[in-house]
């Protein structure tokens, strides 16, 4: 992931370093290649523009180290602006109130909520708790016996949903059911369309209502750049969600919407699908990721 951004800012670092003392001529032009690799990575034009004022805010008010050569120093800041740009801190999931907690998974169809779904109740089933499987979209009954299979490779019980139940009801009886087979977390694979409807929205919004999830994660394809930004955006002025999965990382060479979606929605990237297994979820470190970045 990342690949082609990391290569250019490291072509623009090098160059950096090669000054012994720099000017801002030198810095100036230094920025302005980042602010052309972040657009080339797909990243958002005003989340570049902003970025590129506060390394440059960053670098008046820093004081000199006298441990890091200039170069070093600008890379100090890009790295720190990177991080604070994906939201400082790790942002975990929300699991709060009583048992079994809901928390709603929604998403477009195709963008890897069934997968996500699964791997996350294998990372809270190795975190010790007891999660719950509940398929909720009716309209595509291959959707139910995909989430099924997954539940069968990792031992999860899986709610018998049916195509001729609502959604709210199929929620709401899994709860209870997941309740009577011990079970302390619900995770409600809504359904997706190919695009954002009103009719969507307005089922997700009835099952939000519903059963008050603790969280609602948005599952976003890495791989569609803008797209998920914008989808990001529609889906939380619509729900508020909680936080975003960004899926399929392993395929993104470019990056942009890793670096958007928060700046422009609010809203964490809480997890990071990186490969089709249901083992490959990371939680998301905004540190660590500008560190992979700036390699
Ligand atoms: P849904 O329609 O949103 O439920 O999407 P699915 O869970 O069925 O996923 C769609 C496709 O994306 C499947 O082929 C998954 O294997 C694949 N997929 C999901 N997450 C990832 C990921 O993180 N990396 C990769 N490479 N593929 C993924």
């Amino acid at each position: 992931m990342f690949e082609s951004l990391s290569e250019k800012l490291d072509g623009v670092f090098k160059r950096l370093k090669g000054h012994g003392t720099l000017t801002e001529k030198n810095i100036s032009d230094g920025l302005r290649e980042v602010r052309l690799a972040l657009l080339e990575a797909d990243v958002h034009f005003k989340v570049a523009k902003q970025f590129i004022a506060d390394v440059k805010e960053r670098s008046l008010g820093q004081e000199v180290m006298r441990s890091l050569t200039p170069g070093q120093q600008v890379v100090k800041i890009v790295n720190e602006t990177l991080t604070d740009l994906m939201g400082g801190a790790h942002e975990a999931l929300d699991l709060s109130g009583t048992h079994p907690v809901p928390i709603m998974l929604v998403g477009l169809q195709g963008s890897g909520k069934t997968t996500t779904a699964g791997k996350l109740a294998l990372k809270l089933r190795k975190e010790g708790r007891k999660p719950y499987l509940v398929p909720a979209d009716v309209y595509r009954p291959a959707a139910i016996d995909q989430l099924k299979k997954v539940g069968a490779q990792i031992d999860v019980p899986v709610f018998e949903s049916r195509t001729d139940m609502d959604p709210v009801d199929i929620c709401r009886q899994a709860r209870v059911a997941a309740h009577k087979a011990g079970c302390d977390t619900v995770l409600l694979d809504t359904a997706g369309r190919l695009h954002i409807d009103e009719t969507l929205m307005a089922e997700l919004q009835a099952i939000r209502e519903a059963l008050q999830p603790a969280d609602v994660l948005l599952v976003a394809d890495a791989m569609t750049g803008q797209d998920a930004v914008n989808m990001a955006k529609a889906f939380d002025d619509a729900l508020h969600i909680g936080g975003v999965v960004l899926s399929k990382m392993d395929g993104d060479a470019r990056g942009g919407a890793a670096l958007s979606i928060r700046s422009i929605t609010g809203k964490p990237i809480k997890f990071i699908g990186v490969g089709e297994k249901l083992a490959d979820l990371e939680a998301f470190h905004p540190d660590r990721m500008a560190s992979r970045i700036l390699g």
